[in-house]
């Protein structure tokens, strides 16, 4: 079974800085440090705020609210 993920991450673009990690009210994101990039752990806890979206200064998140699926 695939699991659809609310949040995607464009590990291309993203630098590492930490912002959508620190600052996920609901802590969706754990840190791998070996790579030194987010990763989307807890993503059932996603109300889609949008926040790690809007503050990614690479524009590297992208949130998919439930409703674009319809
Ligand atoms: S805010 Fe963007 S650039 Fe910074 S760690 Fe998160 S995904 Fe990467
Ligand atoms: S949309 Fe909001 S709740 Fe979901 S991962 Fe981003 S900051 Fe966290």
């Amino acid at each position: 079974m695939s699991v659809r993920l609310p949040v995607k991450i464009d590990y291309d673009n993203c630098m590492g800085c930490r912002k959508c990690y620190t600052l996920c009210p609901m802590d969706v994101y754990t840190w791998d440090e070996e790579k030194n990039v987010p990763k989307v752990t807890n993503y059932m806890e996603c109300w889609f705020c949008g926040a790690c979206m809007m503050d990614c200064p690479q524009r590297a998140i992208d949130v998919q609210y439930p409703l674009a699926s319809w």
